[in-house]
């Protein structure tokens, strides 16, 4: 899908084409037509989404046709970092427009950037801290105000900016856009949208990676050679409920299923390969109590709908993270508790951290005893976005290149 068909106008297309952008991203294309239209709309990505862009275009397309040099997009950033990279964005984005901006954060001196105030700029990024500070000198008018970003909310409220924002959210006109991006979409980060938002006008776009609350994580390290093992020691301490395990492929659900049986557990395998009458008839015992464990593959998974199973095994780590919050969804619904279980093999570390870092949480990592895994596991990444960011080095070349 190429730029031009998202309703951006030939300035910024060409804009995207210079920074070497070939085709929107997903939340690029979902975010843009709407953000074109004035919708308000809550973001649910990170960094590296392509989400800067996502609120950038729309922001310069919608104000490029009169550019007054007063304030009437405002970005709140958490950091002063992010608010250079947005800055840069606006202006590699904007480069064929007549458009101004202005970053404004803490840790450097005022008097530059009350001089960019008073002279009047299209778009301002900011911190809040700072933000206020002019504000309280009265350096800052939102009369003209259009559009509001809050972006990184949930890092802006981790870092205590809670109350900053409420109070500059109070001396915006209420008739504006308003456009919140956050990487988890916490209740906290909730709670502001319904604040900032327009609720009847605003919508919700991309993934929402947030298993249910009611789920406990745990990741359980093992050599691959003895997940069985340690499956049917778990299995054979019988967990209340019912258990629903996943498997990559349907060999696997069958292999594990035989060897589930010899150590006496009942499962039942559900699978593509299985007739549909039968796998109806496992459904149906399952559904009902009579089966309590059921080994699965993915596609097959995709129709259960069962309330009560009380604990997902992860057999393998899914190669795609969002596979996991689709697979633990199955256990907690409806508000009940459940405990998503993970057998990892020392390979599968570094795939297991994508997934606690798509969903933003470290799981505990436990073994059996008996059944230490024989390798010392790779550390995985760590959890924090921060690192995914440039070095400096790195955004200064990136700017560098821009400027010319
Ligand atoms: P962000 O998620 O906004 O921090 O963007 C992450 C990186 O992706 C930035 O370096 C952008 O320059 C780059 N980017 C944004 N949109 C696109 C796109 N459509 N195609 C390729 N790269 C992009």
């Amino acid at each position: 899908m190429p730029f031009a068909s998202l309703g951006l106008t030939p300035e910024l297309v060409r804009a995207v084409a210079d920074e070497g952008y070939t085709e929107p991203t997903p939340i690029q294309q979902e975010a843009i037509p709407l953000a074109l239209g004035g919708r308000d709309l809550i973001g649910s990505a990170q960094t590296g989404t392509g989400k800067t862009a996502a609120f950038m275009l729309p922001i310069l397309q919608r104000l490029a046709p009169g550019a007054r040099h007063t304030l009437r997009a405002l970005i709140l950033v958490p950091t002063r970092e992010l608010a250079e990279q947005v800055l840069q964005s606006a202006r590699a984005y904007g480069r064929h427009l007549q458009l101004s901006a202005a970053a404004i954060y803490g840790g450097v001196g005022m008097e530059p950037q009350t001089r960019a105030l008073a002279r009047g700029v299209d778009i301002v990024v900011a911190t809040p801290g700072r933000l206020l500070d002019h504000m309280e000198r009265g350096h800052v008018d939102y009369s003209k105000l259009e559009i509001l970003v809050l972006d990184e909310a949930d890092r802006m409220l981790d870092m205590g900016f809670a109350p900053d924002v409420r109070r500059i959210l109070g001396a915006l006109p209420d008739q504006r856009q308003t456009m919140l991006f956050s990487a988890t979409i916490s209740r906290d980060v909730d709670a502001l949208a319904r604040t900032a938002l327009n609720g009847h006008a605003s919508v919700e776009i991309g993934r929402r990676a947030r298993p249910a609350e009611g789920i406990e994580h745990v990741i359980v390290a093992v050599d691959k050679l003895r997940k069985r093992d340690v499956l049917a020691r778990i299995l054979q301490a019988k967990p209340a409920g019912q258990t629903l395990v996943f498997t990559r492929t349907k060999y696997g659900a069958d292999k594990l299923v035989t060897f589930l049986k010899r150590e006496g557990i009942p499962a039942h395998a559900l699978h593509g390969d299985k007739a549909q009458s039968q796998r109806q008839r496992t459904l149906d015992a399952f559904r009902s109590g009579v089966a309590d464990v059921l080994v699965a593959t993915d596609i097959a998974a995709r129709g259960i709908d069962v309330d009560g199973i009380r604990m997902v095994v992860n057999y393998d780590v899914p190669a795609d993270p969002e596979v996991y919050v689709h697979r633990v969804g199955r256990t907690a619904r409806a508000g009940a508790r459940g405990l998503a279980l993970t057998l990892i093999s020392p390979d599968e570390w570094l795939l297991m951290a994508d997934v606690e870092k798509l969903i933003g949480q470290t799981f505990p990592r436990e073994v059996i005893p008996g059944f230490e895994p024989s390798v010392a596991p790779l550390q995985p990444r760590p959890l924090h976005l921060e690192v995914a960011r440039p070095a400096r080095s790195v955004r200064a070349r990136v700017g560098g290149r821009r400027r010319r």
